[in-house]
């Protein structure tokens, strides 16, 4: 596997997630090989790029990429090479590994409930997957840049779908469905844009093939609101690049902290117990500038973007499981980061997560 780091708190998440992952692999007999590189910002420092062709080769002969984050001021605006997706070395991995499918699990867990900005009784037992469609729409699509014009300076952005990318997204989201609770909600904006017209009209033929799932259509204003005041009523998510940027980051308040949500970006879903690969496994938060060198970043997001390695890279959810139960039980535990009220910092409670992950194996 390929370790990156990337900016800001990203490297201490790496770390923290290797120490997990190294210790899972060690005690289950699991064969681990990890190669290391730097990814934006670090990337763009050393060598002038925000990602190597090496390091894509690189990523693409890995059955798993585990990535920190990146971004920080100092590199917004820098442009590298004419493509868009050059500007950000994340983008160009998820691009050149067809990573498009953005798997990002979102669960409100009832003790954290003092954390949680919204009434205990509004987010209970609150389990969504939010399928954020990655590698193309509007963070891709040319046009785009900034000119000059009549009056003024004058930005151009294109957000451009095309039945292929669309369908592959929607099928996946309904495959994962069928793990879960058999529902879906397909989201869009098809009142106002044409991508979204076509989206949701791709979204209904595909819905027809799955005739066991409860399917319904969304706008995405309404998504976002629906999240703050009845989440209770959704599990999988559906929707493209942006909005599932947005409502992503949106669903993470009822969780209580950005630092919960984890996530995978796969090239496919594979049928359970096999492996999905590559895909790279990652925090959904950003590099949190204002978090570095104060140890107290919670981990949690990446603990459990190691568990979904485990389930989506191996093909091994015994595994994802049980980390998953040794976060939960240090989380009810009150071992938390200061971003859920707690005062542990970020290795007391990964040594916590490993310990409670230890006890439940022996
Ligand atoms: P951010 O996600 O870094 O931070 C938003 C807020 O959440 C901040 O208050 C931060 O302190 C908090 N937060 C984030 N991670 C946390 C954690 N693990 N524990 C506790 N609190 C946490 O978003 P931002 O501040 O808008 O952006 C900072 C940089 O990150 C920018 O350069 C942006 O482009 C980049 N970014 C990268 C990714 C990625 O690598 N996938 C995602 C989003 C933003
Ligand atoms: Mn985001």
């Amino acid at each position: 596997m390929l370790a990156l780091g990337g900016d800001g708190i990203g490297p201490e998440l790496v770390e923290a997630g290797l120490r997990l992952l190294e210790t899972v692999c060690n005690e289950q007999g699991i064969e681990l090989s990890i190669e290391y590189d730097l990814l934006h910002g670090q990337c763009y420092d050393v060598h002038g790029t925000f990602c190597r062709d090496e390091t894509v080769e690189n990523a693409k002969k890995s059955d798993a990429i585990l990535v920190g984050a990146v971004g920080a001021p100092q590199y917004d605006g820098i442009f590298v090479g004419a493509e868009p997706a050059i500007r950000d070395g994340l983008m160009r991995l998820r691009q050149e590994l067809d990573l498009f499918a953005g798997v990002r699990p979102v669960r409100s867990y009832d003790f954290l409930r003092d954390s949680i900005p919204f009434r205990s009784e509004v987010v209970r037992g609150c389990d969504i997957v939010v399928l954020r469609e990655l590698t193309g729409g509007t963070f891709f699509a040319s046009p785009r840049g900034i000119q000059r014009g009549a009056r003024g300076r004058e930005a151009v952005d294109t957000t451009r779908y095309n039945e292929f990318e669309i369908e592959r997204h929607l099928r996946v989201g309904f495959e994962l469905s069928r793990r879960r609770s058999h529902r879906v909600v397909s989201v869009d904006k098809a009142n106002v844009m044409e991508t979204g017209v076509l989206w949701r009209e791709i979204s209904h033929e595909v819905a027809a093939d799955f005739p066991d799932v409860e399917f319904e259509t969304m706008y995405a204003d309404n998504c976002a609101y629906q999240l703050a005041v009845a989440p209770q009523q959704f599990d999988v998510i559906v929707t493209d690049n942006l909005f599932g940027d947005i409502l992503s980051d949106q669903a993470a308040s009822i969780t209580g902290s950005l630092g919960m949500l984890p996530s995978a970006s796969l090239p496919l879903l594979a049928p359970r117990g096999e492996a999905s690969r590559p895909g790279i496994y990652e925090p959904v938060h950003g590099s949190a500038p204002d978090l570095v060198g104060t140890g107290n970043a919670n981990p949690v997001a990446m603990l459990l973007s190691v568990a979904m390695l485990f389930e989506y890279a191996a093909g091994r959810s015994d595994l994802a499981e049980d980390i998953e139960i040794a976060v939960q039980e240090s989380l009810a535990a009150g071992v938390r980061t200061p971003d859920l009220g707690g005062i542990a910092n970020m290795t007391e409670v990964v040594d916590d997560v490993i310990d409670r992950w230890r006890r439940r194996e022996n």
